[in-house]
């Protein structure tokens, strides 16, 4: 599986470095963002490092297809009932931070009120 030594990402994912998971499978890690914008507020990760949705390509489309499917279950899990904001920031301009595919899964009260 690709890696990059210098992800941040991938260090969660090889327990390099601690996150509060909240979901494992033999393809994603979810765990909370850091620095929350929402009363829930979650990353979807895959485990193999792809940098961005802007280089995803047909193979991705069964990762991206979990990633996405996954959202509702893990919201259900969470206690999230009144719906949630599911958001993949994309490069430079779309304010993508770590360069790792993410999805932020955002629930709660008002979870458009940052971000
Ligand atoms: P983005 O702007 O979409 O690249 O967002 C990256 C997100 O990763 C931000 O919301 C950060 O708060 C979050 N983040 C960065 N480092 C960590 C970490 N070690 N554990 C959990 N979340 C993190
Ligand atoms: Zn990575």
């Amino acid at each position: 599986m690709s890696t990059d030594p210098n992800c941040i990402f991938c260090k969660i994912v090889a327990g390099q470095i601690p996150a509060q998971k909240v979901h494992e499978d033999d393809a994603l890690v979810v765990f909370h963002d850091i620095n929350p914008w929402a009363p829930v507020h979650v990353l979807i990760v895959p485990k193999v490092h792809v940098a961005s949705l802007a280089v995803a390509g047909p193979g991705h489309e069964p990762l991206l297809g979990r990633m996405l499917a996954l959202a509702p279950r893990l919201m259900q899990q969470l206690g999230v009932t009144q719906g949630f904001r599911v958001v993949v920031n994309t490069g430079r301009d779309g304010g993508q931070e770590v360069d790792h595919l993410h999805m932020h899964v955002m629930g709660g009260p008002r979870p458009w009120a940052r971000g």
